[in-house]
């Protein structure tokens, strides 16, 4: 089962910025819990013109099901600027990786066990351990806790060769892998104000 949060108003409104902004809504997982009126809520909060159109859909965790939404929806997604995200990490990072559009999310997915849709559909490239306090905001959509094996959150370890990590060099290291992503945006700022803790 999934508890997902929805992140505090004030920096979701710093990341949509008067952007006009697509919203997914996902319900895949059948034991779902999504604060729905909250989400609600704060879409009534914002300008009528921010909100290009929301989409409430199953799975977008799984490559081939976002990939269909992408297409269905294009004709509002390509009016917009962002892609805003309500779902747990998984689905977030697997958006991502299709999107033309910078991809944010709007919600923290907190740590509860048992059954996740993620386990049976999902990429199995991407993966969140339900930290309460999502990160990917600031990390260009690379989640520091399951894809650096010492779940840094402040940048490498320094122990990386040619950009391998040093604990598993088969892999590339993600701190490098963020670090590049963020300057090819223009969003290094942001981090390096930024001190990221872990709150659980
Ligand atoms: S930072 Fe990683 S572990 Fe935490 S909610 Fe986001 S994707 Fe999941
Ligand atoms: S080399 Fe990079 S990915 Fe590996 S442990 Fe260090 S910071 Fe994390």
């Amino acid at each position: 089962m999934f508890v997902l949060k929805v992140k505090k108003q004030e920096e979701i409104f710093e990341l949509i910025n008067n952007k006009k902004t697509f919203v997914f809504i996902c319900e895949g997982c059948n034991e779902i819990f999504l604060y729905r009126e909250e989400i609600t809520k704060f879409l009534d909060s914002l300008s009528k013109e921010n909100i290009i159109d929301t989409k409430i859909v199953d799975y977008i965790c799984n490559p081939e099901y976002i990939k269909n939404y992408f297409e269905i929806f294009k004709k509002t997604i390509d009016l917009s600027d962002i892609i805003l995200i309500f779902s747990c990490g998984v689905g977030v990072q697997t958006a991502n990786k299709i999107s033309n559009l910078p991809v944010y999310t709007g919600c923290d997915t907190l740590h509860i066990p048992g059954y996740k849709g993620v386990e049976t559909v999902a990429d199995e490239n991407y993966d969140c351990i339900l930290c309460g306090n999502c990160y990917l905001n600031y990390t260009a959509n690379i989640c520091p806790l399951t894809s650096c094996p010492k779940e840094l959150l402040n940048g490498p370890c320094g122990g990386a060769k040619n950009g391998k990590c040093e604990i598993d060099n088969k892999k590339d290291c993600s701190w490098e892998k963020i670090f590049e992503k963020l300057k090819k945006y223009n969003n290094f700022e942001k981090i390096k104000n930024e001190i990221l803790t872990r709150k659980f």
